[in-house]
This record gives C-alpha cells, sequence and structure tokens, in this order.
C-alpha cells in the first residue's frame, strides 16, 4: 500500500529550509566517495545536480540521449530565470515570490516547497553570476531585471533571449571540470529505457547505446531522474523534438507515482500552427509582453492588414479586461482569452487562429535601437521563421503546449514514492501548482540541482546500508529482458504506418480533448479513442531497421509507445479534477465572467496516480495541500 508522505518539515514556513537542512543526516567525507549517485539528464536540473554531487565528493554517473550535454533541452529557454533580490527596489521580497508563485500556481502546489524555492531563488543569481554567466547589465553595471507575467515587479535576470543557453553553459562548464576530474563518468548517446528496483529500492537503469544498439546495466546507490517534461505527448509543441516521458513513465511503472498529469500549459505566445505536416511550434517568449501589446481587430473577420487598422477599431482585450495586470496576466489567462477571441471570429491571419502582438507603440516610444537590444535574436528568428518584419508589422501568435507542471510525485527531499529514486526539474510535479508563472522552470531546475537535491540527498544516503548489489542480480536480468523483449515486439510489427503518423493522430486526440479546455464528454471519448490508437500502433506500426545500431524509428517508436500508455493517466487525471485550476480548464466549472472557477473543498489536493496495468485504470492517491501562508482566495489579476 503506498503511503504519501511529503515529509514537510514542522516550523515556521520561512525557517522550515534552514531547520531541515541542519537536520538532515550528512556523510562524512570520506564515505561519499563510496557511493555512487546515477543521474539521468544533463539540462539545468541534470547538469547542475551531477556537477555539484560530485563536487561533494559522490561518485557521479551522468547519461543524456545527447551527444553532448549541451544539447538539452534547457538550451532552448529564452525569457529570463526569477529571483527575489529586488535590484529595481520596487518592493519585491522573498515573501513577493512566495506569493505570486503559489497565487499564480492557482493553490495547487505545496507551500513549503514555494518558500523554499523562493528563498534559493537570489542564490542561483549569486552562483551563477559567479560561473561568468552573462546576465544583462544596466549602464552603471547593476544586473537587469524585467517583468514576466503574474507579478507586478521586474524580478526576471536574463540574457538577452538566450537566458537557458547561457544557464546551461554555466552547468556544463561545472559538469565538464567534474568529468576531467575524473568524479564524473559521462555517457551520451546513451537512453534510459528502465528502472531497476531491488528490495524495494533504485539501484540501477538500464540503458541503450544509441549508436551501437547496445543494452546496457548501470547500479548505483541512487537514481536521480532529471529528465524534463512530457509536452510532446500533444505531438507539436514548443518542446525540443526529442523531449518524452518515458523515464518518469518506466518509473511509474516500477512503482513511483505520477503527480498532476493533466496540469498542461499552454503558453499564449507562440508562432500559429500553419499546416497538418508541421512538426514543431515555436515559441516567442513571454519577455516581448513587457513591450508588445496583444489586439484583434473589432470587427469580425476584419481582413486588412494590421497596420490599416486604426487605433479606435482595436480591442487590446488583457488590457481591457485584466487592467492591473494588462498584457502581463499569467500564461493560463492570456491563452484562454486568445482561444476566446479566436473562437468568437476576432482571429487574424489565414487560418484565423492569432492575435497580433504590437511593438509599434514601445518603438514609437523608445526607438527601434532600444527594442532591438532587448529582443533583437527574437525578432530576427520570428522573421526568418514567418518572412514577416515585426518591426514593420505586428508579429501574429496563438497559445501552444509548452511545459508540464505534473510529473512523478516527490517528497520535500525531492524523493519519488520509490526510496533511493529522485526527481527533479520540470520531471517532478515541481512547485508550480496548476500553473507556472513564466521565468520560474530555470530557477526550480537550478534551485533542485545547485541547491536542495545536493542537501536532502544526504540523508538517504547517510542511513542506507551499503551491500554488495552488482549488475549480475536478477532484477537487472529481468528489467533488461523486458525492456529488450519490448524493442524486439516493435521491430517485429512491420506495420504500414510511421511512427510519426501515430504521434499526430494521438496529439491531435491530447489537444482537442485534452489542450486547452476540456470537458466530461470530451474526456470520456478520448479514454474510449485511445486504446484503440494504441491497438493500431501495435498491430500496425512500421519501424525499419533492426536495434542493433543506429535507428531513430526504434528510438521514436519506443517513446511513443509511452505516450500511448501515459495519455491514459492524464485522461483520467483531468476526467477525476471536475474543478478548473490553473491551465486545467473545464467548461463545466467557470465563473459567469468564463474564469477558471476552482472547487477547493472537493480538490485542494496533489493527485498521484499509481499504475496498476497498461489499459487499468490507475489508482488515485490524495496529498491533500494546506494554505497557511497564502489563504486560498479567487484569483484575481483585474
Ligand atoms: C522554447 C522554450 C523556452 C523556455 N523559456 C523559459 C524561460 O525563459 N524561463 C524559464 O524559467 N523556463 C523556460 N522554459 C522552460 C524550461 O526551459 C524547462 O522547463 C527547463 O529547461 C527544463 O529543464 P530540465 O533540466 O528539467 O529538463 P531538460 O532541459 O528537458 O533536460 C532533460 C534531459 O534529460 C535527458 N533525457 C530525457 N529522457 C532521457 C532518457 N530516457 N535517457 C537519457 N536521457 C534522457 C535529455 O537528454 C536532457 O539532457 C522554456 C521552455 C521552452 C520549450
Amino acid at each position: 500500500m503506498v503511503q504519501l508522505n511529503a515529509q514537510i518539515p514542522d516550523g515556521p514556513m520561512a525557517e522550515k529550509w534552514t531547520r531541515h537542512k541542519f537536520g538532515v543526516k550528512l556523510v562524512n567525507p570520506a564515505n561519499k566517495r563510496k557511493y555512487k549517485v546515477l543521474v539521468v539528464g544533463t539540462g539545468l536540473a541534470g547538469a547542475s545536480s551531477a556537477a555539484t554531487l560530485a563536487e561533494l565528493g559522490y561518485q557521479v554517473e551522468s547519461f543524456t540521449y545527447s551527444d553532448t550535454p549541451r544539447r538539452a533541452h534547457s538550451i532552448a529557454a529564452q525569457g529570463g530565470i526569477n529571483a527575489a533580490k529586488n535590484y529595481p527596489n520596487d518592493g519585491d521580497s522573498v515573501h513577493r515570490l512566495f506569493y505570486d508563485t503559489v497565487k499564480g500556481g492557482d493553490y495547487r502546489s505545496r507551500e513549503a516547497n514555494v518558500h523554499r524555492l523562493a528563498e534559493v531563488s537570489n542564490q542561483i543569481i549569486d552562483h551563477c553570476v559567479a560561473q561568468g554567466i552573462p546576465f544583462a547589465r544596466e549602464y552603471g553595471g547593476n544586473l537587469s531585471n524585467r517583468s514576466f507575467g503574474g507579478a507586478q515587479v521586474s524580478r526576471t535576470f536574463y540574457a538577452r533571449g538566450q537566458t537557458g543557453q547561457q544557464l546551461l553553459l554555466g552547468a556544463y562548464g561545472a559538469l565538464q571540470k567534474e568529468i576531467s576530474k575524473g568524479s564524473v563518468k559521462m555517457h551520451t548517446r546513451c537512453e534510459l529505457i528502465d528502472v531497476v528496483v531491488i528490495d524495494g529500492r533504485a539501484r540501477g537503469i538500464i540503458t541503450r547505446n544509441l549508436v551501437t544498439g547496445e543494452i546496457e546495466r548501470h547500479e548505483g546507490d541512487a537514481v536521480v531522474l532529471a529528465t524534463g517534461g512530457y509536452g510532446n505527448v500533444f505531438y507539436l509543441s514548443t518542446n525540443a523534438m526529442n523531449c518524452n516521458a518515458s523515464a518518469a513513465w518506466r518509473a511509474c511503472k516500477k512503482g513511483a507515482l505520477f503527480a498532476n498529469p493533466c496540469f498542461t500549459q499552454i503558453h499564449p505566445t507562440c508562432i500559429p500552427v500553419h499546416g497538418d505536416y508541421q512538426s514543431k511550434l515555436t515559441l516567442m517568449s513571454e519577455s516581448l509582453r513587457n513591450d508588445g501589446r496583444i489586439w484583434v481587430p473589432k470587427q469580425k473577420g476584419d481582413t486588412r492588414p494590421a497596420t490599416q487598422i486604426p487605433e479606435e477599431e482595436r480591442d487590446y482585450y488583457l488590457e481591457r479586461k485584466y487592467p492591473s495586470f494588462g498584457n502581463l496576466v499569467p500564461r493560463d489567462l492570456a491563452s484562454r482569452n486568445a482561444k476566446e477571441v479566436c473562437d468568437a471570429g476576432y482571429g487574424v491571419g489565414p487560418t484565423g487562429d492569432a492575435v497580433y502582438l504590437d511593438f509599434s507603440e514601445a518603438i514609437e516610444r523608445l526607438g527601434r535601437d532600444a527594442i532591438e537590444a532587448r529582443y533583437g535574436n527574437l525578432f530576427e528568428m520570428y522573421n526568418r521563421i514567418t518572412d514577416d518584419d515585426p518591426y514593420e508589422m505586428p508579429m501574429m501568435i496563438y497559445p501552444a503546449v509548452h511545459y508540464t507542471m505534473g510529473g512523478l510525485w516527490v517528497d520535500y527531499n525531492l524523493m519519488t514514492t520509490i526510496p533511493g529514486l529522485y526527481a527533479i526539474g520540470e520531471a517532478n510535479f515541481s512547485d508550480h501548482g496548476a500553473n507556472r508563472l513564466g521565468a520560474s522552470a530555470l530557477m526550480q531546475g537550478l534551485a533542485d540541482g545547485y541547491f536542495v537535491l545536493p542537501n536532502t540527498i544526504n540523508n538517504y544516503l547517510a542511513e542506507l546500508q551499503r551491500d554488495t548489489v552488482d549488475t549480475s542480480h536478477a532484477s537487472f536480468a529481468e528489467a533488461e529482458a523486458e525492456a529488450t523483449a519490448k524493442l524486439e515486439k516493435l521491430l517485429a510489427v512491420k506495420g504500414s504506418r510511421t511512427v510519426d503518423d501515430f504521434h499526430r493522430e494521438l496529439g491531435l486526440l491530447m489537444w482537442n480533448e485534452c489542450g486547452m479546455a476540456r470537458s466530461e464528454e470530451g474526456l470520456r471519448k478520448a479514454l474510449e479513442e485511445l486504446p484503440k490508437i494504441r491497438e493500431a500502433f501495435w498491430s500496425d506500426v512500421n519501424v525499419p531497421g533492426s536495434g542493433d545500431d543506429l535507428n531513430q524509428a526504434l528510438e521514436k517508436a519506443n517513446r511513443v509507445a509511452d505516450f500511448l500508455e501515459f495519455a491514459e493517466v492524464m485522461l483520467r487525471d483531468a476526467l477525476n479534477r471536475s474543478e478548473s485550476c490553473g491551465g486545467h480548464f473545464r467548461l463545466e466549472s467557470q465563473t459567469e465572467e468564463g474564469e477558471a472557477l476552482r472547487d477547493d473543498e472537493a480538490f485542494a489536493y496533489v493527485a498521484a496516480w499509481e499504475f496498476k496495468g497498461v489499459g487499468e485504470e490507475a489508482v488515485l492517491h490524495k496529498e491533500p495541500l494546506a494554505f497557511e501562508e497564502v489563504p486560498l482566495s479567487q484569483r484575481s489579476y483585474k
């Protein structure tokens, strides 16, 4: 029987983390080198934790399916990273960042974790500056800040539109130093295909070498999954094409609970879909909403070019509806409102599924050079993709799947329900509740990797009775046989449809029924459709080639097979949560003004799902959420 214990420390909110760090058992320096930690993933969370654990003295092995740690999806992050430094002196504080994040998450996150995140945020900036991250600076040399959605202060640190890349270079540099010292063993082009659990504890992983096809066993005293989010279950998303749910899903199948899988973030400012055979969507950073104004024509079906529509015939609907936050409302609100105006027939562009993001007023006020200095690379990217010049014409944008707030359930120590198995960064169910505020994923990934896990993992390792399990143990053989059999089964189908074809079909179903708006009827329909797609996949997928060398179709097929199972838990979770909250909008649960209507009495809990078999209904476990510091209230940005 699974018991959920969040291990939240006692004491006042602002002292919990400090007290906990003191209470955590330590491993003495001479003993640390006896323990081996396997860290899967080299994004911001994985690279920062692997480097830090190695610096502390642990033996670390690091894994990524990419050819270098630097290619992790974190490199794509554009806009920035939050911290409560209050450099602009505009009223920010640790408490305000904590408050904004709990409120922004629509009261579905764990207060103690969010407070810790806000506390650690300032250390992250100091650490990254010490690493040499080239954050934007003011003329006088101070670090510069800009604003992101859901906050009325400027607390976002940035490096032009390449913040993730610069932060990842810092973490990669730290990791590389440990690799060259021999304290981290790096495995590139190496994909986790199963987790090994022995006597109830995580003791290793099974991997496939993506170049040679070789299946390998790796033993460790603890396993850390820093494997990112599952947004690509929707096929089209802003995520890197390789992002997938497999590591987290395989862990779930081995006994780790999966929390809040239906909490997906749909980002309001992406380049709209333009065709059936598109495979990727592009984000235009939220930072653009600092200066860009969002509008649609007041007249339905107005086909005049944007520049010919006079000011009085434009509806700046976010500024009109939410005067306090205007264009900087949180993502869930901005996305839902864009969908609403487009569904009502006010959308622009060839498909009518787009709204304008207009910089003309900012260019007039600040000058083109100032806008170019702030967003130059984003404007260039937009221009290259669409062939339109955003300095002359407003950008056209539409919401797209971007981030997943759900993930493996973890306690305050970031440990899953399998002892010794940790999940960090986007892979855990994180601190963002039902809606993540912009610039807080980088903050969370680095908080987990540089500061939280390197403290909390000591507690587990210090108490561990070291034993002599090695990779010849029967559980390794069993996991390897299972993973290998699955690959062989995929190759043996020899059907007529490509993997992408099935992935696209799954994505469309998920977008239509579990995307920006969900209803009981749609979710039930999807739960009927999904098993049919899964069956069709297993009887008609075509995976050419063999398993003995580089075979990208096989890699993809293995991941899509997992998406096809995992999607069912997402649908079940969305169906169970009949309230609306954050990014999860149930049509049946809205206020008279069409805003998300929470039901705190029935749903103030983390929904953690236990896998019971493919096609079997997963079992729901609830972690009740208490709000002591930020009282529950209807979220308002008016
Ligand atoms: C376009 C874009 C822009 C963004 N901009 C911002 C921003 O400005 N600010 C912000 O705060 N957030 C932003 N985000 C969100 C943020 O970038 C991510 O949430 C964050 O980088 C995730 O980091 P991570 O380390 O958890 O995972 P990732 O960076 O996704 O890394 C996952 C790692 O796991 C490895 N991996 C996965 N599965 C396996 C497996 N089975 N075997 C081996 N290795 C595996 C991968 O190779 C990779 O190394 C943005 C996201 C996108 C898509």
